[in-house]
């Protein structure tokens, strides 16, 4: 199963990602934690993609789509996986059609975290990383505001809004029970309880 997990920095992603990944025996893969692997490194890849980060800018397309291919061609993501971070802009979702295209796969689901703006600052908070200061966390909200929508437009029908409120736990459940319905519905079983195909 191939899984997108798209929203605003500091919803709990990276968390609810590792965890989901561990539950279904699938890779995890982030371009945030791919790139701070770098920069703790001092590679070549870290030094180039520092500055961009510490003021909250993206990553420029070309090194981003590089260390993303790296991470999809891994034996143990044939599979599946879960992105976490990628794609961030409507080329970046072109550029990663077009890989899985190569592979004759697709995208299965993408599920958009949601949460407001007054948790997202007492979580952002709460990690402390270094990209995690006022003026930066302002900068990476505007840069996701900006790219949201030409996202969620490229995959349409697949995209599932989940609320990202509440404990690690709930949200975890939450998740489990949005995919398990996507799931059913793309299998065309029909819901027990409504009658109606579930999710339609
Ligand atoms: P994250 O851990 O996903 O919040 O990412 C941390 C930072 O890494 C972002 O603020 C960007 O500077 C950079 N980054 C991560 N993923 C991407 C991406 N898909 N495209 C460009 N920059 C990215």
């Amino acid at each position: 199963m191939r899984i997108i997990l798209i929203g605003p920095p500091g919803v709990g992603k990276g968390t609810q990602s590792s965890l989901l990944a561990r539950t279904l025996k699938i890779p995890h893969i982030s371009t945030g934690d791919l790139f701070r692997w770098h920069i703790a490194n001092s590679s070549t890849l870290g030094k180039a993609v520092k500055a961009h980060i510490d003021a909250g800018e993206l990553v420029p397309d070309s090194i981003t789509e590089l260390i993303v291919a790296e991470g999809l061609s891994r034996d143990d993501a044939a599979a599946g996986f879960i992105l976490d971070g990628f794609p961030r802009t409507h080329d970046q979702a072109r550029v990663l059609d077009a890989i899985l295209e190569t592979r004759g796969d697709k995208v299965d689901h993408v599920i958009e975290f949601t949460l407001d703006n007054a948790d997202l600052a007492s979580r952002l908070l709460a990690r402390g990383r270094s990209d995690d200061t006022d003026d930066v966390i302002r900068r990476r909200l505007d840069v996701y505001v900006q790219e949201r929508a030409a996202i969620l437009g490229h995959y349409g029908p697949i995209v599932t809004e989940l609320d990202a409120s509440g404990s690690v736990e709930e949200i975890g459940e939450r998740l489990l029970s949005a995919l398990g319905a996507r799931i059913l519905q793309s299998l065309g079983v029909r819901s027990a309880r409504s009658g109606h195909t579930v999710g339609g």
